[in-house]
């Protein structure tokens, strides 16, 4: 996979684009004038590794939480203004390190560029998060198609910046359709070369929204295009992160943290792996280095069938087999299995990775 170059823009401490890696990000579903709710919901998705993460500002006592959020967050806080330009010119000087606007919503060019003045003044960011659902009045047509149309919106509000002589800009063309999407961010691809926020938007509940966002996500990234992600789910935002990482670690773009290997079970299945294959999970998510574990549903084929996994269990009727590498090398009763399992991880770890 050959990445597209784009122009590397800083958001706080945190470089997107350029050869930077590809960032993950969310953003909270608290009420963010709740400060203890929202920043306790943030050092969760920092924990669950959340590079920089987007709060939403409707009203005014939202706004005036930045400063508490700030200074109890590692991450850069990005302020969503939907609709009030004032807003957003107030969220800079309250501290964000970064601010998303929606230009269907903000409406007048003079009110842009009122922001863009004052990101010029600040030295942040801005990204011109463009959505279907939201398109400006003149767009709404769509003479040419959604993707389209979607791209025109985000051209002018290029042409904007760029005229102002202001190139710290970050652009997202989402839509809720997979297919869209993707065509969408390739047309916008060929036309700027400012770093991409990429997503399918509203993809829904965690199981079809993961299926979208990794095709949506991954189809574009498979082709070089994109240069930080968010997972859109309904439900807890760690989610997105979970699933972002997933997605970054199949097309094997960063390879941070385990992958659990669980074959489907069959008929020669002798004992229920559904609740070990939890376990390990749970036990293995706060391992950082990228290792493969595979649980495996019988003896006779696991290790085999799990060959590229590093380390592994094969579970037999009576017995469970650790392996490594696809040859079993120790046996063990199921009581036993995770724990030793977990113990084999650590020392894998501390000898073939970290050294
Ligand atoms: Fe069936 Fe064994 Fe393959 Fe699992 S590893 S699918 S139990 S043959």
């Amino acid at each position: 996979m050959e990445r597209k170059k784009t122009r590397l823009v800083k958001v706080g401490n945190v470089s997107v684009g350029g050869n930077a890696p590809i960032i993950i990000q969310s953003m909270t579903n608290t009420m963010t004038h709740d400060v203890d709710a929202t920043v306790n919901q943030i050092k969760k998705l920092e924990n669950a590794g959340c590079e920089m993460v987007r709060v939403a500002i409707p009203e005014e006592k939202d706004l005036l939480a930045i400063p508490e959020i700030k200074k109890r967050i590692d991450i850069p806080l990005i302020a969503d203004v939907h609709f009030l330009s004032d807003y957003a010119l107030r969220a800079i000087d309250l501290g964000a390190d970064k601010v998303r606007i929606n230009p269907g919503n903000i409406g007048k060019e003079s009110k842009v560029k009122q922001i863009i003045d004052k990101c010029k003044e600040k030295g942040i960011p801005l990204r011109i998060g463009v959505n279907a659902g939201s398109l400006h009045k003149k767009f709404r047509e769509k003479p040419h198609g959604l993707a389209k149309a979607l791209v025109e919106s985000a051209k002018e509000y290029i042409r904007l910046c760029t005229e102002m002589d202001f190139n710290k800009i970050i652009l997202s063309v989402k839509a809720s359709s997979v297919l869209e999407t993707i065509e969408a961010y390739k047309l916008l691809s060929e036309e700027t070369d400012f770093p991409l926020h990429i997503g399918v938007t509203e993809a829904g509940l965690p199981v079809p929204g993961s299926v979208k966002s990794a095709l949506g996500i991954g189809i574009l990234l498979y082709q070089g295009i994109g240069d930080t992600i968010r997972v859109s789910l309904t439900g807890d935002p760690v989610l997105e992160i979970e699933t972002a990482y997933y997605i970054l670690r199949s097309l094997e773009i960063r390879k941070v943290g385990p992958e659990i290997i669980s074959c489907p079970t069959c008929g020669r299945t002798h004992y229920d792996i559904n609740d070990v294959v939890q376990e390990i999970h749970t036990k293995l998510k706060m391992i950082k280095q990228p290792i493969k574990v595979a649980v495996m549903g019988c003896e006779v084929n696991g290790p085999g069938e799990a060959r590229e996994a590093d380390i592994g269990l094969a579970i037999g009727p009576k017995i469970a087999l650790l392996f490594k590498k696809g040859r079993v090398i120790k046996k063990f009763k199921h009581e036993e299995m995770v724990d030793r399992l977990i113990k084999e991880v650590a020392k894998y770890i501390q000898e073939e990775i970290t050294g």
